[in-house]
């Protein structure tokens, strides 16, 4: 064991949809019996990670991407037993790949497809589910056999590769982005930009001895590909919204030197690599992994 924040996601309940990756109350409660008091509060886990006290047992939550399921089924948790947590938030709203991501878990509903995630991609681009069809949109392109490939990619399907291929290597992010919002008009008749804990909700939580922190503004999908003065930005301009002392990487990647000056503890997004000693480059494990072991 080594020294770790547990990171999650969505919730579903309380209107929220169920879709992949997305948990219960009810798993949150599983998460919190089974750690017991090895989760410390966040003050208590900041103070003992930069005074390097923390015990290789000792963990705590965060909460990433400021989302509204969050503090709709999460806090309620959270406040029933008295327990604070971090909060990491990115300024630059919309971001708009949860406007996507909800919208496929939209298709999920049960209602719409049993199938949610084949119908998505039918209907985002044909060439996806059925790539010899005449007059597909994207009927002249050609995926190399190696793109994400099963060795290296177990976990996606042919359509999986097909999907991020077009939307990664074909289209421009504007051009995805357009595609995307044409799909969500199409098919839910407007465009939900609801989807976010709000300011006052942000400072509720502050008030209540709950941390906080930056995200970043933008979510870039990989810091380490921006130079340093970017990087520094995108801390910086969160200022006025967010704490600077403790921050999660967006996508746990970015460099730990271009970090505010303030910044003392941050959270990357898995275990692999990181000892928990260095609080700069403290681990993380995804709920995702602790409720499959704490189901068995
Ligand atoms: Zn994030």
């Amino acid at each position: 064991m080594k020294p770790h924040g547990i990171m999650f996601h969505h919730f579903h309940g309380a209107g929220h949809p169920q879709a992949q990756g997305t948990v219960s109350a009810d798993d949150l409660n599983r998460v919190l019996d089974h750690y017991g008091d090895r989760i410390l509060s966040a003050e208590d886990f900041y103070d003992s990670a930069i005074k390097g006290n923390l015990l290789p047992s000792h963990t705590c939550l965060t909460f990433d991407d400021r989302l509204q399921s969050q503090w709709d089924v999460a806090f309620p948790v959270l406040n029933a037993r008295r327990l604070t947590s971090f909060w990491f938030v990115y300024t630059g709203l919309p971001v708009w790949e949860e406007v996507f991501w909800q919208f496929r878990a939209w298709y999920g509903d049960g209602k719409i497809n049993p199938n949610p995630s084949e119908r998505f991609y039918e209907d985002f681009d044909n060439w996806i589910v059925q790539p010899w069809k005449e007059g597909n949109v994207s009927n002249c392109v050609r995926m190399p056999e190696d793109y994400l490939d099963h060795e290296h990619y177990p976990f996606y399907t042919l359509y999986d590769r097909r999907f991020r291929y077009l939307r990664d290597v074909i289209l421009t992010p504007l051009e995805y982005m357009h595609r995307m919002l044409d799909l969500i008009l199409r098919k839910a008749n407007h465009i939900c930009l609801n989807h976010w804990i709000g300011r006052l909700e942000l400072s509720a939580l502050a008030s209540l001895g709950h941390i906080v922190g930056s995200h970043t503004v933008s979510h870039s999908t990989d810091m380490t590909k921006m130079d340093g003065t970017d990087q520094l930005e995108e801390w910086l301009d969160t200022d006025d919204d967010t704490d600077l002392k403790a921050v999660s990487y967006p996508y746990g990647r970015g460099n730990s030197d271009t970090l505010a000056p303030k910044t003392r503890l941050a959270f990357r997004s898995c275990m692999a690599g990181y000892d928990g000693a260095h609080p700069l480059n403290m681990p993380r494990e995804d709920v995702a992994n602790i409720l499959r072991e704490v189901t068995k």
